[in-house]
């Protein structure tokens, strides 16, 4: 097991990071760095898709179900973006590791972070707590 030290995972784009698929800052960032202790990634990026991006959505399922191999991530242009979907999910989950993370912070409405979202199934499955930040 690994020893927690109280950090909390933070979805980037919550931090000030104009990591969207549409760049767009988001207003809480200065009040969420303030916190401290914290980890900011952005699964999107991690899994290696560009900023902007197209606009993506898990078809006919949820995260779960991408995660099973069960469903697809698609963007709004049709292409199958689930092998970043993925790879980010694991990658937010080995950064959240190796940091003993326990908690997160994530963006609601997101086919990564939101409560269906990639990742966000991911972290749940172990045994992250979440938060949805609007
Ligand atoms: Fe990145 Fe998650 Fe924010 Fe989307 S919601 S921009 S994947 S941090």
């Amino acid at each position: 097991m690994t020893k927690q030290n109280g950090k909390i995972l933070v979805s980037a784009c919550l931090c000030g990071d104009k990591c969207r698929y549409d760049a767009a800052l988001l207003a809480v960032g200065p009040k969420i760095k303030k916190m401290g202790n914290i980890v900011s990634v952005c699964p999107e990026k991690l899994g290696g898709l560009p900023v902007p991006r197209a606009k993506s959505f898990i078809k006919n399922g949820t995260g779960k179900d991408v995660l099973l191999g069960a469903a697809q991530v698609v963007n709004e242009k049709g292409t199958d973006v689930t092998k970043q979907f993925l790879r980010g999910a694991h990658k937010a989950l080995a950064c959240a590791k190796k940091n003993g993370v326990t908690r997160a912070f994530l963006k609601s409405k997101s086919p990564s972070c939101g409560r269906n979202g990639v990742a966000a199934v991911l972290l749940k499955q172990h045994k992250i707590k979440i938060i949805w930040v609007d």
